[in-house]
């Protein structure tokens, strides 16, 4: 099996992996390109390949840089199944279409500047309309349950505990008489999270494609949440103001909710009213409702007793124009709005409202990208432009450095280490240069485990360190032998003395 780096190699976004197999071509991810003008560039134009020779589609999880650019695959001529767990065949039918929405707007705002410049008219990557059509190739397969796209191949999803729905991926084929496992990490979760459950444990791989995120990070122990929610909710009420809270709609959003749930049924904050608004976020919790099941075992108890953790009296969901325009003049009310770093969506509206207030707060969560108004905020600048107009910044803003979806470096490790058997080869994908380096470092060390960073479009035969090589395998596969299982001491002689002999 041969495989080429469409995306996540030298970059974290755009993930898309094409593997050929006996002739038979397939791709693991199709994600856009999110980042800096010339990463984006890579999403106009062609594939790099030819989408109709595609036979089928394996997607790990609905968030964007990895599902973004299906709707432009099918637009291209690809015409196979696109399998991926039931949560996320249901969140990639409202995000893509959602997706397809932006790009319209953005193309609308590059072609007004264009048509006054005199210069040729841009077409959008996909429009919501193409999104809709891209839906009915998409087939849900069963957690743990392998089915084979192919013949000779088989294919299991495993929860990666990332966001709803998300998966790992594992191939089982035969590669010259030898049974091969490939697992494709996706993107991988985190321990201890508000709801979701931790990534499985898969004990067994010939070769790992590792994401590499934080491979550079440790995340420092994450502060207290809720207990900052709870002080600034309690200020703003007191003072009549407004919290405004700019969040993504995936995750994000639901996480802020479960957290309040807790506040609220255990009467410890005031009688405030809390929206959510955000279209998109509204139907993606509706969607979190759908499979409480997926969730952890804290997640279960509140169920049990009675309290659904995502619902509580005075949590509004506003959906329609007018439900959001009439949020500008309330008082003592939570707003949970996206985007995230509120560079785009309702949130800057609530923000327009709210900042020149002194009795408002603005908590922002996780990462500020540069140049976004999330970021001018937390520099503390005492003036922002919202939708051309000028605002003073006079509420209190809050930073909360937290609630990421990925695992970190010490996270990322404790999966390699609960391989019983260690993979021969581990790629290290999805993760910025810094990243990939350090973790390559780490994981050579700890687990003697030989890590390579592929680049953007290289093509490698997966095994081609040992392919035609069977007594480096042998090698590899004793010294694993004698790493992992507890051999007796007479067992272990033998088979440092065969090694010994092979070696040389
Ligand atoms: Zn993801
Ligand atoms: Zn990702």
């Amino acid at each position: 099996m041969e495989i080429t780096f469409y995306g996540a190699a030298d970059t974290v976004t755009g993930s898309c992996y094409l593997l050929s197999f006996e002739g038979r071509k397939f791709l693991v991810d199709c994600g856009l390109f999110q980042g800096s003008k010339a990463i984006k560039e890579r999403n106009y134009g062609d594939f790099p390949f030819n989408p109709s020779e595609i036979e089928f589609l394996l997607l790990t999880h609905a968030h964007i840089d990895h599902a973004g650019l299906i709707p432009k695959l099918v637009k291209q001529g690809f015409k196979g199944s696109i399998y991926a767990t039931e949560p996320t065949v249901e969140l990639a039918a409202v995000m893509l279409p959602d997706s397809g929405h932006v790009q319209e707007i953005e193309v609308e705002r590059k072609n007004r500047k264009l048509r006054r410049a005199g210069k040729p008219e841009i077409e959008p990557i996909y429009t919501a309309q193409d999104a809709f059509l891209a839906l009915p190739y998409f087939k849900k397969v069963e957690i743990e349950k392998p089915f084979s796209p192919l013949p000779g191949l088989e294919v299991t999803f495993f929860d990666a505990g990332h966001i709803l729905g998300s998966a790992m991926i594992k191939l089982t084929f035969n590669d010259a008489g030898i049974t091969r496992e490939v697992v494709f990490s996706g993107d991988l979760g985190r321990n201890g999270r508000p709801f979701m459950k931790e990534p499985e444990t898969i004990s067994h791989a010939d070769l790992l494609l590792l994401e590499s995120t934080y491979g550079n990070r440790v995340r420092p122990e994450e502060g207290d949440l809720r207990g900052l929610l709870k002080v600034i909710i309690e200020k703003v009420y007191r003072r009549n103001g407004n919290l405004v809270i700019p969040a993504f709609a995936m995750e994000r959003t639901q996480d802020i909710i479960y957290i309040l749930n807790d506040l609220v049924e255990n009467k410890e904050i005031p009688p405030v009213d809390v929206y959510i608004d955000s279209p998109l976020a509204v139907e993606i919790t509706k969607l979190f409702k759908k499979y409480p099941m997926l969730f952890n075992g804290e997640y279960q108890e509140k169920l049990r007793h009675g309290d659904d953790p995502l619902t509580f009296p005075r949590l509004y969901f506003s959906i329609t124009q007018e439900d959001s325009v009439k949020l500008n003049n309330i008082n003592r009310a939570v707003i949970i709005s996206a985007s995230g770093m509120a560079d785009a969506g309702r949130v800057r509206h609530h923000l327009k409202h709210n900042l020149w207030r002194k009795e408002s707060a603005v908590l922002l969560v996780g990462y500020q990208a540069q140049d976004t108004l999330g970021r001018k905020l937390l520099d503390g600048v005492k003036q922002v432009k919202i939708m051309g107009e000028e605002i003073a910044v006079k509420a209190e803003i809050y930073h909360y450095d937290g609630l990421s979806a990925h695992a970190d470096q010490e996270e990322l490790l404790e999966f390699v280490g609960k391989f019983r058997q260690k993979p021969s080869l581990i790629y290290l994908v999805h993760g910025e240069e810094e990243s990939r380096l350090v973790l390559k470092k780490l994981i050579e060390e700890k687990y003697q485990v030989p890590c390579y960073l592929p680049h953007y479009q290289e093509t490698i035969p997966l095994f081609r360190d040992l392919t035609g090589d069977p007594e480096k395998m042998l090698i590899d596969k004793g010294i694993n032998l004698l790493k992992t299982k507890k051999l007796s001491a007479n067992a272990k002689a033998l088979l440092e003395k065969l090694i010994g002999e092979l070696e040389n």
